[in-house]
């Protein structure tokens, strides 16, 4: 097992990861730019290292720092957290060739699922079905208009490097499909280096479903069942649960089983996420997110195993350490992404954090980074904490949730605790009957 390990990330996700190394023993060091020299993941951490000034791109993606950072601290491995450099090839292939582990999946498997056409192209070859869609990269109108007929307005342009939910535009109808295109195009080479886009069906009442999926270097592969989140804005998760309300046993049993059947095939190491969208009892791959995602500990919640201290062991050569009949769900699990945003407009509301509580009590679990006194910088993203809640059936889990929004206290800055407030007593969402689109309608409808 390692000794020590650098943690490239910030905020709650750098916390988590701290956390599992602490409960296995391994010394952690904490990579921060200039911004954040006070930030908790730096202040919890064995060691620090300085990796440049605040924005992203000269210090959490600052590669030639990160590596320096790991020789000055004798760190072996290196865990990417989400988001920054987590799904950078490059960045995996450049670690294992300075002789440290990189904790996450082959450097093969994240350029393969990176790009959302080859992995739509390599699922469906490994037997899962995906949106229905253009076969590659549209290159010119005459190809465009062809798809487009093919599939059926209205349309979807999606970047083929895209994330975040940027770089979709819709096309409701034949007269809007070139505009769209060409719009997409130039907005996904500003946004990602990488202009290629392509077509896929627009659905118009999916849920969000996706499994997780875990594999050891062994060849064992196992799923732990779906998250659901559905509840969406600007295509952005901003609640999740465990299981699914639109998902039964057989069924979460048929399309867990296909995509470990899938991911076999590949060589698959580490966490990954299948992510479909589900319409009328059907399941449509969208992508495959090759690394730990922010929604995962709902899924730690019902199947009471740490993702993070598994991703160690595998990085480390370990075998998992369950099977996949010792994989069992128990009761159901919901999280809110607390974001220092406007509840209604979530315009970004960064500064100073004056006041906080944090709420406790049975099945309650707050990852966040932040506390009274805190400057919440304006240069990153805008999650200032998730809180996730655990109980014996979906209604405990919303009653759980709704007190511990009581309990919280976040003063001086914005955030999305009273939208989920609003959010909670709706018929929709406690009747768990809601799709990708229900919340934007629901803003709208509020004015
Ligand atoms: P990203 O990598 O940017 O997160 P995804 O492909 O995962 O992009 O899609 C993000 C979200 O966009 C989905 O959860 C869904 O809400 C919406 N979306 C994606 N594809 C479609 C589609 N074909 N029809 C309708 N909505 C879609």
């Amino acid at each position: 097992m390692f000794e020590k390990v650098l943690i490239a990330n910030r905020g709650e996700i750098a916390l988590r990861i701290h956390r599992a190394c602490k409960e296995m023993g391994i010394a952690t060091v904490a990579v921060h730019s200039e911004a954040d020299a006070q930030a908790m993941h730096v202040r919890l951490a064995d060691e620090s290292v300085c990796i440049g000034p605040a924005p992203a791109a000269k210090s959490y993606l600052n590669i030639p720092s990160i590596i320096a950072a790991c020789e000055i601290t004798g760190a072996q491995a290196i865990h990417p957290g989400y988001g920054f450099l987590s799904e950078n090839a490059r960045f995996a292939e450049i670690v294992e060739a300075h002789g440290y582990t990189f904790i996450g999946p082959k450097a093969e498997h994240i350029r393969l699922m990176g790009d959302k056409i080859s992995a739509k192209r390599a699922v469906k070859a490994a037997g899962i079905p995906v949106v229905p869609g253009s076969e590659g990269a549209i290159d010119d109108e005459a190809e465009a208009f062809a798809a487009a007929e093919e599939i059926g307005f209205p349309v979807l342009i999606k970047a083929a490097a895209g994330g975040g939910g940027r770089g979709m535009k819709v096309a409701l109808d034949r007269e809007h499909l070139a505009e769209a295109i060409s719009t997409a195009q130039s907005e996904a080479k500003a946004a990602f280096g990488d202009g290629s886009v392509y077509l896929e069906r627009y659905l118009s009442t999916p849920r969000h479903i996706e499994v997780q999926i875990i594999a050891d270097s062994f060849g064992s592969v196992v799923h732990l069942g779906e998250r659901d989140c559905s509840l969406q804005r600007r295509h952005q998760k901003l609640m999740e649960e465990a299981p699914s309300p639109a998902i039964d046993a057989a069924t979460r049993d048929m399309i867990g089983r296909r995509c470990t059947e899938a991911i076999r095939t590949f060589g698959y190491l580490g966490v990954g996420t299948v992510e479909f969208l589900y319409e009328n009892g059907e399941f449509f791959f969208i992508e495959m997110n090759t690394r730990l995602q922010v929604e995962h500990p709902v899924t730690e919640f019902v199947t009471d195993i740490d993702l993070v201290q598994e991703q160690i062991r595998i990085a480390a050569g370990l075998p998992l350490s369950f099977t996949q009949e010792e994989v069992s769900f128990e009761g159901h699990s919901i999280e809110c992404r607390i974001n220092a945003e406007s509840p209604r407009s979530f315009t970004p509301s960064p500064g100073l954090i004056t006041d906080f509580h944090a709420p406790g009590g049975p099945g309650v679990r707050l990852d966040s980074a932040i506390y009274a006194g805190y400057n919440f910088p304006p240069y990153y993203d805008s999650l200032a904490g998730k809180l996730i809640v655990h109980g014996r059936d979906r209604p405990e889990c919303i009653a759980r949730m709704k007190r511990c929004l009581g309990e919280m206290v976040v003063g001086g800055i914005e955030t999305t605790i009273p939208l989920f407030q609003d959010l909670l007593v709706q018929p929709e969402i406690v009747a768990g009957d809601y799709d990708i689109h229900w919340l934007e309608q629901w803003i709208k409808a509020e004015g």
